[in-house]
């Protein structure tokens, strides 16, 4: 599902796309099937040709849980902040030459997405977040014992991710390390 900038009024536009309206319906098939998603999201130019784009998207995942192998429905409650930027030349082997829909940039700088002529494909970002959302060690939910609520074996205390705070579209940085290392 494709947007068109041009046509986003000076003042921002907001948009809601969920199963019923259908907009990502096909996009998103390969990863959910026909669980129920909803996006919403906000569109605003910050110049004539950079716009800043927040929103969410809310939906689950079918994952296997790392204890014990059954499938269950990942929650996924993305929330992402991008900017959208012309599509750069990219010299080969630049520190831009990935920067694709995703950023490679630095963690603590913004992510940003580049779209080409006018149109960013908003359906193909969506795509991507929702495919980084669920951790690498999914585990079904914990029940009142803190064990796990469909194998019963017991989690407490130990690290799964289940609880923390979704990654949302942030991709690990190999290099995010090395900023804290003072040279002096
Ligand atoms: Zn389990």
């Amino acid at each position: 599902m494709k947007i068109n900038l041009m046509e986003i009024p000076e003042e921002g536009r907001s948009y809601h796309w969920d199963t019923q309206s259908g907009e990502l319906n096909q996009i998103l098939n390969d990863l959910i099937g026909k669980t129920p998603h909803e996006a919403e999201f906000f569109i605003k130019p910050l110049n004539s040709r950079d716009f800043e784009l927040t929103g969410t998207i809310k939906t689950k995942l079918p994952e296997t849980c790392a204890r014990c192998g059954i499938e269950f429905p990942f929650p996924v409650n993305s929330k992402y902040r991008e900017f959208l930027i012309p599509k750069q030349d990219h010299p080969r082997g630049s520190k831009y030459s990935k920067v694709n829909h995703i950023s490679d940039l630095p963690e603590d700088g913004p992510d940003v997405s580049e779209y080409d002529g006018h149109i960013f494909d908003m359906g193909e970002f969506l795509h991507e977040v929702v495919a980084l959302a669920a951790p690498f060690n999914a585990a079904g939910p914990e029940d009142e014992n803190g064990d796990c609520s469909i194998c019963k074996i017991p989690v407490k205390g130990q690290s799964f991710s289940y609880d923390e705070e979704m990654p949302g579209v942030k991709p690990t940085n190999p290099f995010g390390v090395l900023k804290n290392i003072k040279i002096n």
